[in-house]
């Protein structure tokens, strides 16, 4: 088995993460994030350690990193790093699976940048950067929509002209592929079950929410839709919502579209309501202390993931678990109680004990279904994936 580096990237419009593999092991050799790119102020964090400087553009950034890989010795030459893996936000209905690009899917994710203006413009850059300035190195996309690819069309349509499906490919895509994958790989693994006969409904609450039911290892159905902002009430995000709420702040209220964009992804969901942070633990803090609207605004947290799960539930025959993931759900035993707790009407029990210590299997012996706590690893499935493709081209 030949042993390759390779490197695992997340970049955003004013970011870059990466993570350096030892692959097929799966060793992170170290891992960072170059943040505020475009400023004269940005910030390099590796291993923890931050330093601040002038980085102009995405180019820049990519190569402090390998400078910085080199001169740290977590490489001797660049052409160590054999393949390059790149989360890329949508994959539309073209891309099934992860995929070694050229020019012609660059161009694809490109186009696709239609469906998600934020992400794929910023990841066909992260792509093209690295082919540039690592000639060497093979580029892969893996795609947050990818997993999703398996929903069925009574799944994936809404209601709407089905002509608008054809003419504009408005359908669910569903997001946090990876994330999904990756817990229910892990569980059905931590189960000692088949995970191609395993059904999951796994729960990835972090600051972007979403959860998904995945029959015999293929995902069924998804809270996230056309965009991110559909499903759960999110950090930022308002998740659904009546639509007609959205004309009525155009022409009634006299918001510009631009402005009622923001306000349903940067001004909703947990911050919208409590008005005092996006982050969870925050708005925890403040109802621990009697603010009301915090109260609600977890309540309403909990309230639509229990209804996602209980809709998912009657939707799968059998169930092998509910598993919990990301930032909140790796985390919180409060919110995991919360939600268990509107989940006993279908005999969903915790073992309050195992729950606080964040144990793999948190439910109790006399559960209906078991509950599980899965530390997710999106950018190990990156990387992975990342070697397969790599190591079939490279192999001799
Ligand atoms: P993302 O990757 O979507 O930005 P994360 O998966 O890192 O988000 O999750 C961030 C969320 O997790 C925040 O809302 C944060 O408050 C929450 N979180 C992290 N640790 C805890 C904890 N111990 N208890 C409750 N919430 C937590």
């Amino acid at each position: 088995m030949n042993n390759f580096k390779i490197l695992a990237i997340n970049s955003g419009s004013s970011s870059l993460k990466f993570k350096l593999y030892d692959m097929p092991a799966g060793n992170i050799c170290v891992g960072g994030i170059v943040e505020r790119i475009g400023s004269s102020e940005a910030q390099f964090s590796i291993n923890d350690k931050t330093k601040t400087l002038p980085i102009e553009n995405h180019e820049n950034a990519v190569k402090c990193l390998l400078e910085e890989l080199l001169e740290q010795n977590f490489i001797n030459q660049l052409n160590e790093i054999v393949g390059v893996g790149h989360r890329v936000a949508h994959g539309g209905e073209f891309f099934k699976k992860s995929t070694v690009v050229k020019e012609k899917e660059l161009e694809k994710i490109e186009q696709l940048g239609e469906l998600a203006p934020l992400h794929n413009p910023v990841n066909a850059m992260g792509i093209k950067v690295f082919s540039e300035i690592l000639p060497q190195s093979i580029q892969v996309a893996v795609f947050d929509t990818a997993f999703h690819q398996t929903i069925p069309s009574y799944n994936y349509l809404y209601p709407l002209p089905y002509s608008l499906y054809q003419k504009y490919k408005i359908r669910k895509y569903g997001f946090h592929g990876t994330s999904h994958q990756y817990v229910s790989q892990k569980a059905a693994e931590v189960m000692d079950l088949n995970f191609k006969e395993s059904s999951f409904i796994t729960c990835h609450l972090g600051n972007g929410a979403s959860i998904c039911c995945i029959k015999n290892g293929k995902s069924l159905d998804t809270s996230m839709g056309f965009t991110p902002t559909d499903g759960l009430m999110m950090g930022t995000r308002c998740g659904s919502i009546d639509p007609m709420i959205l004309p009525f702040l155009e022409k009634s209220v006299c918001l510009s579209v631009d402005k009622i964009e923001h306000i349903i992804n940067n001004e909703a969901g947990l911050l919208g309501i409590s008005g005092i942070s996006n982050d969870f633990r925050d708005v925890q803090i403040s109802a621990e202390k009697g603010n009301l609207l915090s109260k609600i605004a977890i309540k309403m947290f909990v309230k639509r993931i229990s209804e996602y799960i209980l809709s998912y539930v009657s939707e799968l025959k059998k169930i092998d678990g509910i598993i919990f993931t990301a930032g909140i759900g790796e985390h919180s035993a409060y919110v995991r109680r919360e939600i268990c707790k509107q989940l006993s009407c279908i005999d969903v029990r915790l073992n309050n004990h195992k729950n606080r210590d964040n144990e793999n299997i948190i439910s109790s012996e006399n559960s209906k279904f078991k509950v599980l706590v899965i530390p997710t690893d999106e950018e190990l499935v990156i990387a992975k994936d990342t070697y397969k493709l790599v190591h079939n081209l490279v192999k001799v």
